[in-house]
């Protein structure tokens, strides 16, 4: 039953958040009433991401307790030079894998711009040996990946282009880049995530709205990134995944589809992507 008229146009349709961090403050205090009011907007699915080993960890506490959050394990690129004991970490994000409800290995990748500057040559060393490392664990525990990639398409092109990880499955989630290298990323197969950032009306993120028209629905899923991240008319604010209506409503604009449309098809990407 979904017709009691309670629900308004959106509330009928079924979006999948496939990217938060509800174990992030301000959200980590009240993940009961923010996924409540996400359902009732019509986000029945979400998947939590880990970026650190504490975060990986809630990730699968939340998802064990909700059935409708699936978590994403992993160190985020800015953890590289925090993570003195690699194998060690590997090995504890191993165990926590042994969950049905991880469905993914994420948020890594490469970030070369962190504090506002860019990093130096030693942290990229650093990040490019973290992600090749978790890249194996995806390939060894036949997950897919969740990538964040910022500043560093160049060496990210040519990591993933490596024989080994030729069959890697995943997402560019928060996909910042322009359409060429949207082009780019289709051709390795991979899907693009799109955040509050192509609600953001200056001009320096129209690229991004560009690679929206480029990037097929077939090929999209939307999230929020929450808390970060806001998309309008909610700039500033904490972010929470009830907002991806939001994200749904401009790309359905951007494409001249039906909100409905976008909603549909960007659930069945996620839920094909990663096996729900
Ligand atoms: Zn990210
Ligand atoms: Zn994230």
């Amino acid at each position: 039953m979904h017709c009691s008229g309670y629900f308004n146009k959106i509330g009928i349709m079924n979006l999948f958040d496939s990217h938060v961090h509800l174990d992030y403050e301000p959200l980590a205090n009240e993940v009961g009433q923010v996924v409540e009011k996400a359902y009732k907007v019509g986000v029945t699915r979400m998947i939590n991401v880990g970026a650190s080993l504490r975060g990986s960890g809630r990730s699968v506490e939340l998802a064990e307790q909700y059935p409708n959050i699936w978590a994403a394990l992993g160190l985020h690129p800015h953890e590289a030079e925090a993570a003195p004991n690699l194998d060690l970490s590997l090995e504890k994000i191993k165990g926590l894998a042994r969950s049905d409800k991880v469905v993914a290995i994420g948020e890594i990748g490469l970030d070369y711009f962190k504090d506002q500057v860019l990093i130096s040559r030693q942290e990229k060393k650093l990040q490019k040996e973290l992600f090749w490392a978790q890249l194996k664990l995806a390939l060894e525990l036949d997950l897919p990946v969740v990538f964040h990639v910022r500043e560093a398409w160049d060496d990210f092109f040519e990591i993933i282009s490596e024989d080994e990880f030729k069959d890697i499955r995943g997402v560019i989630h928060c996909f910042t880049g322009d359409e060429k290298i949207a082009r780019e990323a289709l051709k390795h197969n991979l899907l693009i995530g799109f955040t509050g950032f192509v609600t953001f009306a200056q001009s320096k993120f129209d690229h991004i709205r560009a690679a929206v028209k480029t990037v097929s629905l077939e090929r999209i899923l939307i999230e929020t990134d929450a808390p970060f991240l806001a998309p309008e008319p909610y700039r500033g604010k904490p972010n929470e995944p009830a907002y991806v209506v939001e994200v749904a409503r401009k790309i359905a604009s951007l494409k001249g589809v039906e909100v409905a449309e976008v909603a549909e098809k960007t659930t069945n990407n996620t839920k094909k992507l990663f096996n729900i």
